[in-house]
């Protein structure tokens, strides 16, 4: 897998982490929290911005530009394609692009990421 690519699934993964942490925080009573969490959810929520911060940093320019206008109207930066079919939008891939991950490739119907599963 292009490593890019791979920052932009982990990156992906991480935002949706500080989701959930942010949701559970929210729902969750303060008493019941410090028993669940190690240490202050704001502050786990701060050490994965942080990571967060950091990885985009490692994306390469031109990835980061695109990451951003997709990050900014999409919940999800990168989706999967199968059997030629990108699930961000629903929309069918062109059957000339390569079904590999070796490159960064993107949707021409919704802009997202797409990585290969088939
Ligand atoms: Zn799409």
């Amino acid at each position: 897998m292009h490593p890019q690519l791979e920052i932009l699934l982990e990156l992906q993964d991480l935002k949706a982490q500080k989701r959930e942490m942010e949701e559970a925080a929210e729902e969750t009573s303060r008493e019941i929290e410090s028993e669940v969490f190690r240490v202050e959810p704001e502050d786990a929520v701060a050490q994965l911005e942080e990571k967060i911060a950091e990885m985009e940093d490692a994306l390469e320019p031109e990835v980061r530009k695109r990451y951003r206008r997709v990050a900014e109207r999409r919940p999800r930066v990168v989706v999967p394609v199968l059997s030629g079919m990108c699930y961000g939008c629903f929309m069918e891939m062109p059957t000339a692009m390569a079904r590999n991950n070796d490159a960064i490739r993107w949707c021409e119907h919704c802009g997202s990421f797409v990585y290969f599963v088939d």
